[in-house]
């Protein structure tokens, strides 16, 4: 649908996974459309995220690989592990992806301009590269988020980001992680294989809040196993420089000191300076844009999706709500995103991938539970003489049957709450899961061969 007396139908202001998704979508609707972005094209996922990290854990996993291979009668000497190579070789691959997405907006018709873009009014944006003002009959604000500074911490400025650590230009010796939320496991996971003597503090009790507590625990046990420090309830009050790299100060009276010190307590929406008061938006928790179902905001013309409505920050999600509004307001498909069941995965090593709801979030709705929970050695550790426990886990409803939540701790553990996500989002019951074969010998035959639950539940009760 093509809408006249504008200088473009649809502006997009930011080119990450949403925004490009959105403005592709829209363009090929036939709309006119162009985006702004002031970084890379691509976004975080693609930049400074999902993409260089998965690639780090990659680098990180060979280091357990050269240990283990000894027990299946290798011998693999003298390997040894060249950071500056690694960065190299992650810039040359983010930069190919960059292009694809480039090509692939121009392909569809977009224009691209490389520039900040603010917020004038509801119908018109100002593009900071030259002071050009455009006309749009519909803006699209996907300008994600940003590690927040939050932190009660003197001198907390001499910490780096998530932004900065792919690119540091040698691996730091010793490494200080604060905060333990998926940043902060992910990296202390992958910066120890790679050679890091990494210490991670963060004030709960526990990692990955939120997440199901067989996994919390089994995680924790294996960076244990992975010689990474835990300090549980302990955080920095103050950082400062010293001779050798970074003193940081504890709550408990300890001191140490680093040669680099990782911030991951959490991530704000980019919404500053962005002009929303001028379109009579105002900001939710956080800095966050709230917004309906379709990503339509207070104000008709201007919608948002992706990390800066700050719902659930991961890559598809924003994808899936950026295609939707573009269908929404150029196409004829008015479907909503659906938020629900969103399997999400942890990196670590070994990762974590989940879909649906933990024991205590179930627990909270629903009376009546079996829980079903297989921790074994996995096959390979058998040979390797790694201590590993790979677990897996399903929360189901004792009546029912339905399933509620998959939890893995273990290896391809993303690629399991993937496929399982496409079951539960049909209602498979444990009775669909039972009726299905095995696949032998895999970790996943546990899915469809746990017989008795491991716990029950009755009326809130253990039973
Ligand atoms: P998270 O929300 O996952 O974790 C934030 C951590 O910081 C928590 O441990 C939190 O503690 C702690 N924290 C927050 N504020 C403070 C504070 N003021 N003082 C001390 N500690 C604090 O954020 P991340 O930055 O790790 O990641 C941001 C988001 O990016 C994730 O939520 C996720 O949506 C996405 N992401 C997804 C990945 C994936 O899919 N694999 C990978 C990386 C990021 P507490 O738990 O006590 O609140």
């Amino acid at each position: 649908m093509r809408v006249t007396g504008f200088d473009v139908d649809f502006f997009v202001i930011g080119a990450g996974s949403g925004g490009t998704r959105a403005a592709r979508i829209a363009a090929s609707h036939g709309a006119r459309v162009m985006v702004a972005e002031e970084f890379r094209i691509g976004g975080t996922c693609v930049i400074r995220g999902c993409v260089p990290k998965k690639l780090y854990v990659y680098a990180s996993r060979f280091a357990d690989d050269f240990e283990d291979a000894a027990g299946f009668g290798w011998h693999v000497e003298g390997a040894s592990f060249d950071w500056p190579k690694l960065v190299a070789a992650k810039e040359q691959e983010i930069s190919r992806l960059s292009g694809i997405y480039r090509a692939n907006l121009l392909k569809a018709g977009v224009e691209i301009i490389e520039s900040r873009a603010t917020i004038l009014g509801p119908h018109e944006v100002q593009l900071a590269q030259d002071g050009r003002k455009i006309s749009a009959r519909h803006i699209l604000v996907a300008t994600g988020a940003a590690p927040d500074f939050g932190l009660d911490c003197t001198g907390h400025e001499l910490a780096i980001t998530s932004n900065e650590i792919f690119d540091l230009p040698q691996l730091p010796a010793r490494l200080l992680i604060i905060g333990g939320g998926y940043i902060a496991v992910e990296f202390a996971s992958l910066m120890a294989r790679l050679g890091s003597k990494v210490t991670l503090v963060f004030r709960a009790d526990a990692v990955l809040r939120g997440f199901d507590d067989d996994l919390r625990v089994g995680l924790t046990e294996a960076m244990l196993a992975a010689g990474i420090e835990l300090r549980a309830g302990r955080l920095p009050q103050s950082l400062q420089r010293t001779g050798g790299g970074i003193g940081a100060n504890f709550s408990d009276g300890s001191m140490a000191e680093f040669d680099q010190v990782l911030l991951a307590t959490g991530r704000r929406p980019q919404t500053h300076g962005l002009g929303l008061e001028t379109c009579g938006i105002s900001l939710g928790r956080n800095g966050r844009i709230p917004v309906d179902a379709h990503g339509a905001t207070s104000c008709p013309s201007v919608h948002a999706v992706g990390d800066v409505t700050d719902r659930i920050n991961l890559t598809p999600v924003a994808i899936r709500e950026g295609h939707v509004l573009a269908d929404h307001l150029f196409g004829a498909s008015s479907i909503a995103v659906d938020h629900h069941l969103v399997p999400s995965a942890v990196f670590t090593t070994p990762e974590i991938g989940t879909v649906g709801l933990g024991e205590a979030a179930a627990r909270a709705m629903h009376p009546d539970l079996d829980i079903y929970v297989a921790a074994f050695r996995p096959m390979r550790a058998t040979l390797s003489g790694r201590a590993e426990k790979t677990v897996l886990k399903l929360v189901v409803v004792a009546q029912s049957q339905l399933v509620l939540g998959l939890h893995v701790l273990g290896a391809d553990a993303g690629e399991m709450a993937q496929l399982v996500a496409i079951a539960m989002k049909m209602r498979a019951t444990k009775a669909d899961f039972d009726a299905t074969m095995a696949l032998h010998p895999t970790a996943a035959e546990e899915l469809v061969t746990m017989r008795q639950p491991t716990r029950r539940y009755r009326q809130s009760q253990l039973v």
